[in-house]
């Protein structure tokens, strides 16, 4: 398989025209083809000479995903099974708001971390997506809406952190003013807890918003529910979050999802205020969307409120996240493996 041309950073497109013996400008034009004009076939870089379309087209693939199926409201939240080259996918979902036009990828073929309430590791982990087929699910999603997505959240499927190198190299191409021009702060990458993966995001320099999945106050409930926190428990996990919030001066978004019974006491809610009572950050709180092969039940309408209060007393500032897509099985925790015989 030839290498996707999304997959190179500006740098390395530059280098790539320079071994070609091409002037310099070159890239530049190419690297506007690929992210100005968002263009689907090689014949629509007019302004390159055919014989460099042929060599480069030789060279590289210029789409890394495919549509294969679009399902849910056509102009509420949507969710789009990607195709990749190898006979792989992932599913994107969109989700539009009066003043935004959100974006959730997928960092992985499936996932490694089995935390119990997420379909997305149930069917296990197959590979890493290149940063080619993450910048592909935008230019889906570009084309989807008509327009350039406004925010762009790296809470699909996958652990972003367990593949840092080409999540970063996408953002750095998101973030590119010449490249698909979004602002780091409308970047959002969410991490169950991978804490060296917080801690290089400190030291890259650049502003994109962090999300923590904590979903437990103290290390027996969080192992049991996440077995990433056997590795990195609690006390890693927020001196990690302590030193980031010290070195890039954010605020750390601490996702709670609430499943009754479990994580949802006014105890817990105790025990999450004083966890977090140091640290800069607010709490989104999401109730359980249900999940093949997960017992839990979803929160008493009252468990949110009860928890904004508790936390809110303790100067944490928090919300409820209406989880959107339900219907389609694209709501937190939903997107699941799937091949292409199932569909
Ligand atoms: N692996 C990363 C990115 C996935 S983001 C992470 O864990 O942060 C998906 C978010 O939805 C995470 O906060 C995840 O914990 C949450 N989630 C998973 N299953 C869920 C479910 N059944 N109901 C509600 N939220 C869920």
């Amino acid at each position: 398989m030839k290498p996707l041309i999304h997959s190179l950073s500006r740098l390395e497109l530059e280098t790539e025209c320079q071994a070609l013996g091409l002037p310099s400008y070159r890239a530049g034009q190419i690297w506007a083809w690929l992210y100005a004009r968002r263009v689907a076939d090689w014949a629509e870089m007019k302004n390159l000479p055919a014989a460099l379309r042929a060599g480069l087209a030789s060279k590289f693939d210029l789409a890394g995903v495919a549509p294969l199926k679009t399902e849910g409201d056509p102009v509420g939240t949507r969710k789009i099974l990607a195709g990749l080259r190898d006979g792989e996918c992932v599913e994107e979902v969109l989700i539009p708001a009066r003043d935004r036009k959100t974006v959730c990828v997928s960092s992985q073929v499936g996932c490694r971390f089995a935390c119990v309430f997420c379909a997305s590791g149930k069917g296990g982990y197959v590979r890493n997506l290149e940063t080619g087929e993450i910048i592909g699910q935008l230019l889906l999603a570009w084309r989807e809406y008509g327009d350039r997505p406004s925010n762009i959240v790296f809470m699909g499927m996958g652990e972003p952190f367990d593949n840092y190198d080409a999540v970063l190299k996408a953002v750095r191409i998101i973030n590119d003013a010449e490249g698909l021009n979004i602002g780091a702060r409308h970047i959002t990458i969410s991490t169950s807890g991978v804490v060296p993966g917080i801690a290089r995001l400190a030291d890259e320099g650049i502003q994109v918003e962090l999300s923590v999945s904590l979903h437990a106050p103290d290390n027996p409930l969080r192992s049991k529910l996440m077995p990433v926190n056997r590795k990195y428990p609690l006390e890693a996990l927020m001196a990690a979050c302590t030193r980031y919030a010290a070195a890039t001066r954010r605020i750390i978004t601490f996702e709670y999802t609430l499943i009754r019974g479990v994580n949802d006491t006014r105890q817990h809610a105790a025990a999450l205020a004083s966890l977090l009572r140091s640290i800069p950050g607010r709490v989104n709180l999401i109730p359980l969307s249900p999940v093949d092969g997960f017992e839990g039940q979803a929160p008493d309408p009252g468990t949110a409120p009860l928890f904004i209060e508790v936390l809110g007393r303790a100067g944490i500032n928090a919300t409820t996240r209406i989880s959107k897509g339900t219907n389609i099985d694209a709501a937190c925790g939903q997107l699941r493996l799937r091949s292409r015989k199932t569909l």
